[in-house]
Parts: C-alpha cells; sequence; structure tokens
C-alpha cells in the first residue's frame, strides 16, 4: 500500500524533530551525562505527589467536569490573579488542559482558518512550528539574536506582519535561550498586537524560573491585552511535575468556548489525581519553588562560568533551565559540536538548529541536572573544546 498517499498532506510535510535524532545517537551509550532533556531532574514534592495518591485512595477514579474541578480553577484564578496582576472568572475564563502542549494545541486550533499566519520567535519550543501545520496554518518565524539577548524586537515583529497575520506565539522566559523580554520590548509587541488586530498565544510555563531579580511581566497584564491574549501556563517546570501532564489556559469566555469545544470531544477532561495533585501544588507548592528556583539559579551562575572559561561564548539568560552557548568560533557546526562532543566525551547537549534554523551555531544545555553531573559534564566540555586547538 502506498501509505504515503493516505498520509494528511500538512501531516507529512512536518519534519521529524531534530532532538529525537539527535536522542537516537545517545540510545545505548553508557555513563552519558545528559544535558538534554528540558525536564526538572527533582522528583515532585513529597506533600503533592501524596494528594495525588490520596486522591486514588478516595476511589476518586473519575471524569471530572470538561473544564476541570471547580476547586483546580478557582486556584488557578488566584494564583494567576497574584503571580500576573490578571483576573479570571474561574467559571468560563479559565481551562484545566492535559499539559501546556495540548493548551497550544487547542489554542492554534480553536483560532486559525487555514492557510492563516502565525508569527513566533524563534529559535523556540519545538513544537510551535508543527503545531501551526497541524491546525493548518502558515508558521512564521523571526529570528530572534544573541545581541538582542533572543528578546523579540518589536521593530523585527513589525517586518513579519502580512494582511494574514492573525496570532502572536509567544514564548517569555524562552525554551531554548532563557530569554525574558523587557517591559518596553512587551509594551512594543503589545502595540502591534492591537494596531493589528492580532490575538496573542502566550506560553509562560517558566514564569516561576526566573533569577535576574525582575518581576515577571505578562503582556496580557498591559492595557488592552486581556481581551487578545490567551495565557497558558501549567505544573510540568516549577512545580517538578512534568508526568502529571497539567497545565491550563485563562482567557476570556468566548475564547475558551471554543477551546472547550475541541477539548471536550478529543480530551474529555485531564486526568483527576493530576488536578487533585495541582491544587495541593497551588496551594501549599511556594515553598518547593522556591527551594527549586535557588538551585536552579546556583547551578545556571555555575555552569555559564564553567562555558565561558572553556572558551564558548555564553551569555547568561534570565529565565528558565537552559543556557544556550555560542559555539560558532569553533568553526564547526551545531550538529558536528553536539555529536564529536557526545562521541569524545559522552554528554548529551542538544544542536540549536533542533529549534529552527535562527538556532543554528548555538547549543542548548540544560542545567536541570544533578550539580555532581554539571561538574563531570563541564570538564569533559573544556576538554573537548581544548581539544579542537580553537
Ligand atoms: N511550552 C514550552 C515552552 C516548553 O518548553 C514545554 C516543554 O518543554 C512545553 C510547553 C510543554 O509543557 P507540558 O509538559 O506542560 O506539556
Amino acid at each position: 500500500m502506498d501509505y504515503q498517499s493516505k498520509i494528511a498532506r500538512n501531516i507529512s510535510a512536518i519534519p521529524r524533530s531534530g532532538i529525537r535524532d539527535f536522542f537516537e545517537l545517545v540510545q545505548g551509550r553508557d555513563d552519558v551525562i545528559s544535558l538534554g532533556v528540558g525536564e526538572p531532574d527533582f522528583t515532585t514534592p513529597w506533600h503533592i505527589r501524596e494528594a495525588a495518591i490520596y486522591s486514588l485512595e478516595k476511589g476518586q477514579t473519575t471524569y471530572t467536569s470538561n473544564l476541570g474541578t471547580l476547586a483546580l480553577r478557582r486556584a488557578i484564578s488566584r494564583y494567576v490573579g497574584g503571580f500576573f496582576g490578571v483576573d479570571y472568572d474561574p467559571d468560563g475564563e479559565v481551562l484545566v488542559t492535559v499539559g501546556v502542549s495540548e493548551a497550544i494545541d487547542l489554542a492554534l486550533r480553536a483560532l486559525l482558518n487555514p492557510g492563516d499566519e502565525v508569527i513566533y520567535h524563534e529559535p523556540c519550543y519545538v513544537s510551535y512550528s508543527p503545531g501551526i501545520v497541524m491546525a493548518h496554518g502558515v508558521a512564521v518565524p523571526v529570528e530572534t539574536r544573541l545581541e538582542d539577548g533572543f528578546s523579540l524586537r518589536p521593530e523585527n515583529l513589525a517586518a513579519a506582519i502580512t494582511p494574514r497575520s492573525r496570532v502572536l506565539m509567544l514564548n517569555f522566559p524562552t525554551n531554548p535561550t532563557g530569554a525574558c523580554a523587557t517591559r518596553a520590548d512587551l509594551e512594543g509587541i503589545a502595540k502591534l498586537a492591537i494596531e493589528h488586530d492580532l490575538m496573542v498565544v502566550s506560553d509562560e510555563i517558566y514564569c516561576e524560573l526566573r533569577y535576574d531579580g525582575e518581576p515577571h511581566l505578562s503582556i496580557a497584564a498591559l492595557p488592552g491585552m486581556r481581551e487578545r491574549t490567551i495565557l497558558l501556563h501549567g505544573f510540568s517546570k516549577a512545580f517538578a511535575m512534568t508526568g502529571f501532564r497539567l497545565g491550563y489556559a485563562c482567557a476570556p469566555q468566548p475564547v475558551i468556548d471554543a477551546m472547550m469545544k475541541i477539548h471536550q470531544y478529543s480530551m474529555l477532561c485531564a486526568p483527576v489525581m493530576s488536578q487533585n495533585a495541582a491544587l495541593e501544588a497551588l496551594e501549599n507548592g511556594a515553598p518547593s519553588v522556591a527551594t527549586m528556583r535557588e538551585s536552579y539559579h546556583r547551578r545556571r551562575d555555575f555552569l555559564v562560568r564553567e562555558l565561558n572559561d572553556a572558551g564558548l561564548d555564553c551569555h547568561t539568560p534570565g529565565g528558565a533551565f537552559y543556557l544556550f552557548p555560542d559555539i560558532r568560533k569553533t568553526g564547526l557546526t551545531s550538529r558536528e559540536f553536539a555529536t564529536r562532543l557526545l562521541e569524545a566525551e559522552n554528554v548529551a547537549c542538544v544542536p540549536g538548529d533542533a529549534f529552527g534554523p535562527s538556532g543554528a551555531g548555538f547549543l542548548r544545555c540544560c542545567y536541570a541536572t544533578a550539580f555532581d553531573d554539571l561538574r563531570t559534564a563541564a570538564d569533559r566540555i573544556a576538554r573537548f573544546t581544548a581539544s579542537l586547538g580553537n
């Protein structure tokens, strides 16, 4: 059978993930230190796990409301109101999803008609461009640069806007660069979104993980933006809950209603034990988040210093848990560097171009890795760069 002709054209057109390709090389190697996977090395704090266990012990094994339990939606509304300074009604403006991943998919499918353009800043999280294509949209990346701290400059955004532009996707702090947008940049971006009537999908999954002393500012909090923003957040990163698969979207009711239509027919609801664990995370998780953030902060400072000492140009990003060193002066491509580092020293980092062509010449190193492993990885990277003789 010619399966290729049976597969939807837009799905066939999506390339394989560059991360997956690279990690196939990692499989089967012993003694690899991985700075590759974007996942906290902490186990979910015990009191949160206990809430999930208790939920099962009580026999809570059923569906919940499609929107998520009212108790969790109320807690999300309180948390978002306090953290972002934006109020959402738990009864219609908050939707609990299976991770931010599902929320991204719902937002794009709810907003896009075929051929609509979605602008996003690149390098970016690997699912954005495929997510846009799966929703029948057209992906329009805008390159961000090291010189601008990988923030999205309003003038670069302005140049990408066309009459077909419909949605702008933002992710600050950014995976893979750790970039944080300044207030001035966000205000410039908001002005353009309003002028050109764009909806904004703002993925703020790393918002608690900032180390630059600046309070996190959501574009939804700027004047005129709440009404045109879908704010996405979740529990995977700051609460170390990746396996619970829980996220949420906050937006005006007509937008949540549209996302709900897709969610109720494709997912029904998020798992009830994860929702109960997330409620505990919001109510009592702040001290654990603070402890983990402090630990990431120490590790960021350590690895930035080590990579610079090893001769790589590594800026100090303000958030998330990634470094994005510039490896261009080694003369190697991102892929050559990552592959040779893996082969010579058993350290896995992700080639920067896995996050879009504008990541070429960089490497993503996730420092959510045990300190001893980071120390060993840093020594091995230094030995590798010394062997290149640059
Ligand atoms: N958005 C960004 C920017 C991410 O980096 C990730 C995971 O790495 C996700 C979304 C997916 O998060 P979740 O585990 O909530 O689906």
